[in-house]
């Protein structure tokens, strides 16, 4: 079994007007020769503009969130059709913001990757302990955990990968050491095989949290690392094309 490929996404959050694309020409035009396939999830309604402004390079467009059911009376919400439809390929899923903010328990977001599996979403699934959790020597516990409930039988045999982001290290300037994120990527891993066999072995296992042109080099060369999954620092071409190239 090779290794997965390298996955680099960005996430770019609630930022970004039609202006913002050139950043993501940017990341387009900078690109050499990189081992990484290279992702930019900008919100819902740059990811038709994106795709279009993105279409003759291989840098990938996903959403950040979807829906669990494909249509229906759900005001403000996108379904995973939506964003296929709007030429997304992948989707960020039980992002931490939304485990937090609305209250997303792992069976609603293993429900989303089920739907975006539907729609033809590759899924990224966010998984990371609180600092609290930390504290209390519960980080593998929480992680794996997660890594169980939030992902469904249904993933056996389809491109996915999981993302690990510890609450405290996203948007704070703060990562684990390196041996703290070796340890949880290894852990998933282990997680990954008892759920999945050997196919679980193909699932990349991004690193989420602060990750920036400085400590990229050294997170993404961890072992177990299979990427990124950046957010304040995918917002720029020049820091994105950084990161992508300490890999
Ligand atoms: C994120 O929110 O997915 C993230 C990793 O953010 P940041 O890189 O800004 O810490």
């Amino acid at each position: 079994m090779t290794s997965p490929t390298p996955l680099i996404a960005g996430n770019w959050k609630m930022n970004g007007v039609a202006a913002s694309l050139i950043e993501a020409q940017g990341v387009a035009a900078g690109l050499g020769e990189t081992k990484a396939r290279v992702a930019i999830c900008p919100p819902a309604t740059l990811v038709e503009r994106a795709a279009a402004a993105l279409k003759a390079s291989p840098v990938l467009v996903g959403g950040q969130d979807c829906r669990a059911e494909a249509s229906g009376a759900f005001t403000g919400d996108v379904a995973a059709e939506m964003l296929a439809d709007a030429g997304a390929r992948l989707v960020i899923l039980g992002h931490s913001e939304r485990r937090a903010g609305y209250g997303e328990s792992d069976a609603v977001v293993a429900a989303k990757v089920e739907a975006a599996l539907r729609a033809g979403l590759e899924p990224i699934v966010c998984v990371g302990e609180t600092l609290e959790e930390r504290k209390a020597e519960k980080a593998l516990e929480v992680v794996t955990g997660q890594v169980r409930g939030s992902l469904p039988a249904a993933l056996a045999g389809q491109a996915f990968s999981v993302a690990y982001e510890p609450v405290w290290a996203i948007g704070t300037g703060l990562t684990p050491t390196t041996a703290e994120i070796e340890e949880v990527h290894v852990a998933i891993r282990a997680a990954l095989v008892e759920l999945f066999g050997d196919h679980g072995k193909s699932a990349a296992i991004l690193y989420g949290g602060s990750v920036k042109p400085s400590n990229a080099a050294e997170i993404l060369h961890a072992r177990e690392v299979g990427g990124a999954l950046v957010g304040g620092a995918s917002l720029k071409a020049e820091d994105f094309l950084g990161i992508i190239g300490a890999l």
